[in-house]
């Protein structure tokens, strides 16, 4: 998964996958830390979370990574670790329109602080050439989030 706080990435990867078939960071933060919003138990949330991926992948397991997908080294390492199992390896670009993640941030009980996301929106923006030279299987790329809620593949992998 890629795209900015309230994108609608867990929205997206839970109306299609399994509980389990899903890595999320935030889940994993109240897993190691006070809870989902615990920036402080980033460290441990990702050490866990690499760890998790590398033993599904292991075993050829469906795996959906629910981070904000923007550092190319891990997304990139996440693909190679694909390759390497056998499987596809596939991007969910949740380009949702910049009002409507701010709109639905500003909705939540922990909104992201306004900044922050304006920082990801930037870097959601300019990923997706990255995306489409990395080599995936497939982007699918999701922009209008209504309609694509409806068209989208129910299980693209
Ligand atoms: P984060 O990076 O903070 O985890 P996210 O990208 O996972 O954010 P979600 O938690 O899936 O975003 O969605 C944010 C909010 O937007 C939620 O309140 C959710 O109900 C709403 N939402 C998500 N997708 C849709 C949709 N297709 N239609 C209407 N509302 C949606
Ligand atoms: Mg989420």
């Amino acid at each position: 998964m890629v795209g900015a706080s309230g994108s609608g990435k867990s929205t997206w990867a839970e109306a299609r996958y399994r509980r389990d078939e899903i890595v999320s960071s935030d889940a994993l933060r109240g897993v190691v830390g006070s809870g989902p919003h615990d920036l402080d138990a980033s460290a441990d949330a990702f050490d866990l979370l690499e760890r998790i991926v590398a033993a599904r992948l292991g075993r050829g397991l469906t795996t959906v990574v629910d981070t904000l997908g923007l550092d190319q080294e891990r997304r990139t390492a996440w693909l190679a670790a694909a390759r390497a199992a056998g499987l596809p390896a596939l991007v969910v670009h949740l380009d949702t329109p910049s009002d409507l993640c701010r709109e639905r941030n500003r909705g939540r009980d922990r909104p992201v602080p306004a900044q922050v996301l304006a920082g990801q929106l930037r870097k959601v923006a300019a990923v997706a050439t990255a995306l489409d030279l990395e080599g995936w299987d497939a982007v699918h790329r999701l922009s209008e989030p209504g309609r694509a809620a409806e068209g989208a593949p129910q299980r693209p992998v």
